[in-house]
């Protein structure tokens, strides 16, 4: 079905030359399948090949993609800005919400996390480059953030997460990645208690092999699996 397959087996090749390259070992690097826009046959393509973790960027698709494809082991991530007015619908259909950007977002997961008595795993969106046309935590924000956060029982904050600049030549987003990484170390130094982040979210079709490089643990891939996606969508 399309060149779902193939797509997957050229990222796979990516990643493992990516590892090798920074002697890191494949199992270190969760691949989210960023499948926004994509219709659910697609994303079973995906799911045959043996990935079960895709990410979203709206509620409401999300929500229906998940209700459709309803399996113990298909994983949803929450990968776009988030209303708080939709929290509610997410809790117990997501694994992760990697776009946490307010204090106010985080309260009002806590507050329905609480409700359903479960624990969500979540990561701190960083405006890395302070982009105007970007959501997240300017990093100076960031470690204040995280004490606020060791405060809200049912949000586990597993670490940080950033969109990096848009660019034709990966190789400029480097630094943005290793100020990440950088900052990911900072904050477990201080050993705020309840806080010990593992988890940097960062590199998408573009540049996920440099981010690799910087110590990506996570990558979001859209494009280089599922194909380019319609812009009137
Ligand atoms: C769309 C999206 C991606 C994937 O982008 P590609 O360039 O298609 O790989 C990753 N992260 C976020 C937050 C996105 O919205």
């Amino acid at each position: 079905m399309d060149n779902i397959k193939e797509n997957l087996k050229l990222v796979e090749d990516k990643i493992l030359k990516a590892c090798r390259f920074s002697g890191r070992n494949r199992k270190e690097i969760n691949l989210i399948a960023v499948s926004k826009t994509k219709p659910v046959e697609l994303i079973y393509e995906a799911y045959r090949q043996g990935y079960n973790t895709f990410g979203e960027n709206k509620v409401q698709e999300l929500i229906k993609k998940a209700d459709q494809m309803s399996k113990e082991d298909i994983h949803w991530h929450m990968i776009g800005h988030l209303q708080l007015n939709k929290v509610k619908y997410l809790i117990g259909k997501v694994d992760m919400i990697e776009s946490l950007d307010s204090e106010k977002l985080a309260r009002e997961i806590e507050k329905q996390a609480a409700k359903k008595g479960v624990l969500l795993d979540v990561l701190c969106e960083v405006n890395v480059a302070n982009e105007e046309s970007k959501y997240g935590l300017l990093i100076e924000e960031v470690p204040k953030f995280m004490s606020f956060l060791s405060g809200l029982p049912h949000l586990k904050i597993r670490g940080l997460m950033t969109v990096a600049p848009l660019t034709s030549d990966p190789e400029t987003n480097r630094p943005y990645f290793r100020t990440l990484k950088t900052l990911l170390e900072d904050i477990n130094k201080k050993n705020i208690p309840g806080i010990r982040l593992d988890t940097l979210s960062m590199g998408m079709t573009g540049d996920y092999e440099i981010a690799i490089q910087e110590g990506a643990t996570m990558v979001r891939i859209g494009t280089g699996i599922f194909g380019e996606r319609n812009l009137t969508e």
